[in-house]
């Protein structure tokens, strides 16, 4: 997915019949302008599509149904213009697949003071109206979004906006195929997880291929291919002198076009989304995957080294979230820490960083690796830009699943990291590392993450929302006390609310 725009989101005004066919014809008119106004705004990605005014129970279920039946429908927007008694919304609403959000607002910003009559009174009723409708959400245990605030006020697009990215994420996330070349890092507990509750609760698909699935697609590509590529690579990247035409590692840069090659069409073919590799299992493979991953993360894709799907589908869900904003998203690793003032985290990966976070222009290096036995990858070498961020995993806890995500603030390194072959970011965790690692580590977050320059806590929560899975903040406003008692407190509400 490349553009938001294809999609949709409908929206609907809810009445009754009771307040003639008048009224009826104005709130349609309003509802039409709202929906409008909302599609024009850029913090709104995708189409606000008007739906007729819902005055009846069948209405409203074949509006239900439809939702769930077309593609480009991510969602459901609610607003109860006059009363719209909402036993009528049971039918439709308990049917309903698709994401719902409850806007609650009303056509003018302003009360008439001094014109207001009866006829105003019978037409702008939402402050009541929505009431109603709260009600049955509220009765029926429904899993949806409130946004309550006048609909042209820049806060009331904003949280629209940012929930409008997480539900386009779950809908790419219904049916979104995860590749996995070989399996899971031998012994490594937190990149495992239920492939079938993940399928079941957030609908995508593992699939396991062998490592020699992918040699066999880098077979097929062709030299002219390869040569085209690696042009590619000297125009757009600073490439270091061993690499460059007639370098000695020339070979090695074509072997890793090779693999980006092949990998990508392995993943079109197999209409993938989203991948992960292991270092211990590259039977058929020269290098490591490096280039190729940080290139494929860059178009789009989700990754997670080590077998870990996981973080190849919250990668994956984040890239969708982020696309036109400004700011990239990537897997990430914390690495290693300076306990400096403040206290910083130095985040990496063997290789595996996207490129869309990089402050400059990347260079293209090719060094050794100390483990896998392989050798020496390619991969482009950059550190992150300045400015707010986030990082998030996904945990599966046997019971349940969870995201954890950290607020945080990146930094420049303090002096220039000569020596450091990787792509990397340094960052400042809220409210500080001590207390943030602190939570992190007692909420069983994962070490590998999803790191977002584009994103906030908020399109997290939505997501996590919209998905009915538990979420974990961790931010300038977390005590560690209230923080452990959530834990607790969540244990429970999951135990009694799970399934
Ligand atoms: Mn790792």
């Amino acid at each position: 997915m490349r553009n938001l725009s294809q999609l949709e989101l409908w929206f609907a005004a809810g009445s009754q019949s009771l307040y003639g066919d008048e009224t009826l014809v104005t709130v349609q008119e309003h509802s039409e302008d709202i929906a409008h106004g909302l599609s024009q705004s850029s913090q709104i990605p995708v189409n606000i599509i008007p739906k007729p005014v819902m005055t009846t129970a069948d209405g409203i279920t074949k509006l239900c149904a439809e939702a769930n039946r077309n593609d480009r429908c991510i969602g459901l927007i609610a607003w109860m213009h006059t009363f719209s008694p909402a036993k009528m919304w049971i039918a439709g609403l308990s049917t309903l697949h698709k994401p719902l959000a409850h806007l609650h607002t009303q056509y003018n910003r302003s009360l008439p003071w001094s014109t207001i009559d009866m006829d105003f009174m019978n037409l702008n009723q939402s402050a009541h109206g929505d009431r109603e409708f709260g009600f049955i959400g509220a009765r029926m245990g429904l899993n949806r979004k409130v946004i309550a605030g006048f609909w042209r006020d820049d806060a009331v697009l904003k949280e629209l906006g940012i929930w409008t990215r997480a539900a386009a994420a779950w809908h790419d996330s219904q049916g979104l195929k995860i590749a996995r070349f070989g399996d899971n890092m031998r012994n490594v507990a937190v990149t495992e997880g239920d492939k079938v509750e993940a399928q079941v609760r957030l609908g995508y698909l593992v699939a396991g291929y062998g490592i020699g699935d992918l040699a066999d697609c880098m077979a097929e590509v062709s030299g002219r291919e390869i040569d085209k590529l690696v042009a590619e690579y000297d125009e757009v990247y600073e490439t270091a002198p061993p690499l460059r035409r007639g370098g000695k590692c020339r070979p090695a840069l074509r072997e890793a076009a090779k693999i980006e090659l092949g990998l990508t069409a392995f993943l079109e073919e197999g209409g993938f989304q989203a991948f992960t590799d292991n270092f211990e299992d590259l039977h058929g493979l020269a290098q490591l995957p490096g280039i190729a991953v940080q290139r494929l993360m860059a178009k789009g894709y989700g990754f997670g080294a080590e077998g870990d799907w996981k973080t190849a589908a919250l990668v994956r869900a984040m890239k969708v979230m982020n696309i036109g904003l400004q700011g990239g998203t990537s897997f990430m690793e914390d690495y290693t820490y300076d306990f400096g003032e403040p206290a910083k985290v130095l985040g990496a990966h063997m290789l595996e960083v996207c490129p869309t976070i990089a402050g400059r222009r990347p260079s293209l290096e090719i060094h050794p690796l100390s483990i896998g036995g392989k050798a020496d990858p390619v991969r482009l070498v950059f550190t992150a830009g300045s400015g707010p961020a986030v990082n998030a995993c996904l945990v599966d806890l046997g019971g349940r699943f969870r995201i954890v995500a950290n607020e945080m603030e990146v930094v420049q390194p303090e002096k220039p990291l000569a020596k450091l072959p990787v792509a990397r970011a340094v960052w400042v965790p809220k409210p500080n590392l001590e207390a943030a690692a602190t939570a992190w580590i007692y909420a069983g977050g994962s070490h590998h993450t999803s790191f977002s320059q584009a994103l906030t806590m908020k399109h997290l929560e939505d997501f996590a929302q919209i998905a009915g899975i538990e979420f974990l903040s961790i931010g300038n406003r977390t005590h560690l006390e209230d923080f452990r008692k959530e834990l607790r407190w969540n244990d429970v509400y999951y135990l009694l609310n799970w399934r």
